[in-house]
């Protein structure tokens, strides 16, 4: 049995793109696999789900002595418990490569692409296998989650085309699709605190040391402006609690593209020249944490 895992704190793309790889091995490797997750979906992913028709994964114990391939992550830090002495046979992912190592050659799908599972679309159509509605509807959830409905810079052709395609086999109106998806991803509403910097919460070693970059997405900053002092107070609590130097999260606005990126910690200084105020800065046009917040972040860091 194979398990096929996302990394922590499972985003979309993480969960649809485990219960999709698991699929695709079984129809076209003949393999026997189980998706599983890294915790409890997020109300834009239980949308999702409810649209393709498709039980959530359950939750992961450990992936020690097993088989997984491993999905939209390489980073040790995403990894699930057991992942040292797990055999990794297969990934398919779209960030940088992580600092994951095999004992064993690998199956590795490393697309510059804006999802995951613009890679699985492709690996279906290489291999000739045809896609059923609740896996088009999953594929393309992830798609327009990941892209943010296209607009990250992130976003490729690729996914543009393997969206339109997704979307006609699951008989979807693209347009109205994304707009119901962007509303439930932009809702916040009883969320606590520390579920809002937990939701997409990312772990990253930087000079030897641990820093995390979380990101919450809003469709107005009406939404979060009573609720700064609280989010601040809590990435100061993680720094204390978790030993970290930087404790950092980015409040995204969709509809402007205008990130507020809060921060806490040791290395708060080394931020500190660009600070529009106290612990907080303001990055215009900047959507993706991955392909621009963080590669920023590395920089002004290293100073
Ligand atoms: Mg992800
Ligand atoms: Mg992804
Ligand atoms: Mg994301």
């Amino acid at each position: 049995m194979i398990q096929v895992i996302g990394h922590t704190n499972p985003d979309s793309d993480s969960i649809c793109s485990a219960l999709v790889a698991a699929e695709w091995l079984k129809n076209a490797r003949g393999e026997e696999t189980v998706a599983l997750a890294q915790g409890e979906v997020t109300g834009e992913t239980a949308f999702i789900l409810e649209q393709a028709g498709v039980q959530a994964p359950a939750i992961y114990d450990t992936v020690a002595g097993q088989k997984v391939w491993l999905v939209d992550f390489t980073d040790l830090s995403q990894a699930p418990a057991g992942i040292e002495d797990a055999e990794i046979v297969g990934i398919v992912d779209h960030h940088r490569l992580g600092d994951i190592t095999t004992a064993n050659p690998l199956e590795a799908w490393i697309w510059p692409v804006g999802c995951s599972c613009t890679i699985l679309y492709n690996l279906h159509k290489l291999e000739s296998v045809e896609i059923s509605r609740p896996q088009a509807v999953l594929m393309l959830g992830a798609i327009c989650s990941d892209t943010v409905a296209f607009r990250s810079p992130t976003c490729t052709q690729k996914d543009i085309d393997a969206a339109a395609d997704l979307a006609d086999i699951a008989g979807i109106n693209l347009e109205a699709f994304c707009d119901q998806l962007m509303r439930v991803k932009t809702n916040l509403n009883g969320l606590s605190i520390e579920s809002l910097i937990d939701r997409d919460l990312k772990k990253y070693p930087f000079e030897g040391e641990s820093v995390v970059v979380g990101q919450i997405e809003i469709a107005s900053f009406e939404q979060t402006d009573d609720k700064m002092a609280d989010l601040q107070q809590e990435l100061k609590v993680r720094c204390e609690k978790d030993g970290l130097k930087l404790a950092a999260l980015m409040v995204t606005n969709i509809s402007t593209s205008t990130t507020q990126l809060l921060f806490q910690g040791e290395w708060e200084v080394r931020l500190a020249e660009h600070a529009s105020e106290d612990s907080m800065l303001v990055m215009a046009d900047t959507l993706s944490r991955k392909k621009q917040a963080w590669p920023w972040l590395q920089t002004v860091l290293a100073g």
